[in-house]
């Protein structure tokens, strides 16, 4: 697969793409961190089909120093934020420089570092708390080691020694939360089971809903609503005297400085393109310091296209 690497050199932003650099939702407890799209699994729902080549046929991977100096500038304009949150549409653990990438996070005015992963590539802990990582997110769905194979597409996937790893984030006075995906018809017993396993490791859980994504992988079962979803997880918090689903309302949100729009929706711009974009029949420009997600466009890179903002919710840009 090709991977395509973003540094100072390559020209773009790194505000603007969904899939890598820095999204921020206008507010400033959180600021998500992207720094590759490269993951070590092929989870068959993944959201974001990763390692799906038809789908992505090019990986990136963005240059730590030009990450941190986009980070330093972003949250020196918003005046701090609460949670940086390393999360990637790929795995974190896959980036080479993720424990210098937080040393540096670290050292700005930032009050939690939060990380995502499947746990599998876990082999620096110790570090990793030494760096300043405070909390991590632990995908698992499952204790059974055949299905665990299953679910994460790899048959190199180990369930224990992804717990032997949460076990060793504990030991290193980690906050972890298990975010199992529940799968309707799949793996509801498995949740019961990682929730017992919450309470006996003392760690958080966090349930999550499968969701079907229009360019994502998808299991052979029905989506549920989020009235079942919910009802589900109720049942679950009665039986188990704990919360377990977690809705948006539950997440402070403080209105805070925005960063400033650069475009207006429909405008009509100038854009300089500069790569292949995530997905065939897109190109990545760049315009007014923001990178853009041009779409159905091939036109040779360090050309100029002429087109039209539809999109430009949340920092991210989309034209045709
Ligand atoms: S671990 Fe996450 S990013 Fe990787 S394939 Fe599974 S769902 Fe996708």
């Amino acid at each position: 697969m090709e991977l395509i690497k973003i540094d100072q050199d390559s020209g773009i932003p790194l505000i603007g793409l969904a899939y890598i650099g820095i999204l921020t939702r206008n507010n400033n407890t959180l600021l998500q961190i992207r720094p590759t799209t490269v993951c070590n699994m092929k989870c068959p729902f993944c959201s974001t089909a990763a390692n799906s080549l038809k789908i992505h046929p090019r990986n990136f991977i963005v240059d730590k120093d030009y990450l941190v100096a986009w980070i330093k500038e972003v949250i020196n304009y918003l005046e701090g934020i609460d949670v940086a949150h390393i999360d990637s549409v790929g795995d974190p653990t896959t980036y080479s420089d993720l424990i210098p990438l937080i040393k540096e996070i670290k050292k700005l005015k930032v009050k939690t570092i939060s990380m995502v992963t499947n746990g599998v590539l876990l082999n620096n802990i110790k570090e990793l708390k030494e760096a300043g990582l405070d909390k991590v997110n632990i995908s698992i769905h499952t204790l059974n080691k055949e299905k665990g194979k299953l679910l994460f597409g790899k048959d190199s996937y180990d369930v224990d020694k992804v717990i032997k790893n949460i076990k060793e984030l504990l030991k290193n006075k980690l906050e972890v939360w298990l975010t199992p995906v529940y799968i309707p018809n799949f793996n509801e017993k498995d949740i019961e089971d990682l929730i017992e396993l919450s309470k006996e490791l003392k760690c958080n859980i966090a349930i999550q809903k499968y969701e079907v994504h229009k360019y994502g992988r998808k299991m052979k079962t029905k989506e549920e609503t989020y009235y079942t979803f919910y009802k589900k997880i109720n049942e679950w918090e009665n039986k188990y005297n704990l919360k377990l689903g977690f809705k948006a309302k539950d997440i402070e949100v403080k209105k805070t400085k925005k960063l400033p729009q650069k475009f207006k929706l429909n405008e009509k711009i100038n854009i300089e393109i500069k790569a292949k974009g995530w997905m065939p029949n897109q190109m990545i420009g760049t315009a007014r310091n923001r990178a853009i997600t041009i779409l159905d466009c091939n036109k040779p890179v360090n050309s100029t296209v002429k087109a039209k903002i539809i999109q430009m919710k949340n920092n991210i840009y989309v034209a045709k």
